[in-house]
């Protein structure tokens, strides 16, 4: 199965795409994280990207779009994948359909979760995460056993440059101006899943199996 999660930053995105890829064994590809990689090695490409996360601009197309190709050449993708932070925009969306063209694939669900703006605000500063493994974490609602310390390799988490108040509005505007086109794209395709996303972690990805478990 190939999924796109579409959601704003924040909306418990990178919560439920860990749910789903492991009950449903398949690769997780976020271009949040394959540039926070590229930034982590320092080089030139590293560089130029951080200059755009940095202040919660969007990375150019021309990086994103030949990074996420490359990422869906992996032999792991063959089983399906599911896409976390791509597309943001209409360009994008068309550039995927490109791909998949030339794949001879497509994309077979489309599941947006929806939250209000005041929830994601308080999820965004209040998220923590860690450098080392990557495990994200809530202060109140999915603490670390242990407060500011990873469970999984009691790393000390931070609180991610791009997570803060300001930038979190700036990046909210982006979203709303950027990604609410791509909606109308897949749902002309008749393949977008509306999911309610102000519940708890489990009563989300119970919304979501239910409709990949139908498929199956
Ligand atoms: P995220 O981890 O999804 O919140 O992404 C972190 C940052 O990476 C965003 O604020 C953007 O600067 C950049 N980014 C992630 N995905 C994309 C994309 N599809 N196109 C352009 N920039 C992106």
């Amino acid at each position: 199965m190939r999924i796109i999660l579409l959601g704003t930053p924040g909306g418990g995105k990178g919560t439920q795409a860990k749910l789903i890829c492991d009950h449903f064994n398949i690769p997780h590809i976020s271009t949040g994280d394959i540039f926070r990689g590229k930034i982590k090695e320092g080089t030139a490409e590293g560089r130029e990207i951080s200059e755009y996360t940095g202040k919660g601009q969007l990375v150019p197309d021309r990086i994103t779009i030949s990074l996420v190709e490359e990422r869906l050449k992996n032999d792991d993708c063959k089983k399906g994948f599911l896409l976390d932070g791509f597309p943001r925009d209409e360009k994008q969306a068309q550039a995927l359909d490109l791909i998949m063209n030339k794949k001879n694939e497509e994309i077979n669900y489309v599941f947006l979760i929806d939250v209000p703006k005041e929830i994601i605000v308080d999820r965004i500063l209040g998220r923590r995460v860690c450098p080392k493994c990557g495990e994200s974490y809530h202060i109140k609602y999915n603490p670390p056993k242990v407060p500011g310390k990873c469970d999984v390799c009691e790393t000390a988490l931070i609180h991610r440059a791009d997570d803060q108040e300001e930038i979190i509005l700036d990046r909210l505007a982006i979203y709303n101006q950027t990604t609410e086109p791509i909606l109308k794209f897949y749902e002309k395709k008749g393949i977008l899943h509306k999911i309610k996303g102000d519940g708890g972690i489990q009563d989300i990805f119970v919304q979501i199996s239910e409709v990949l478990n139908k498929a199956q």
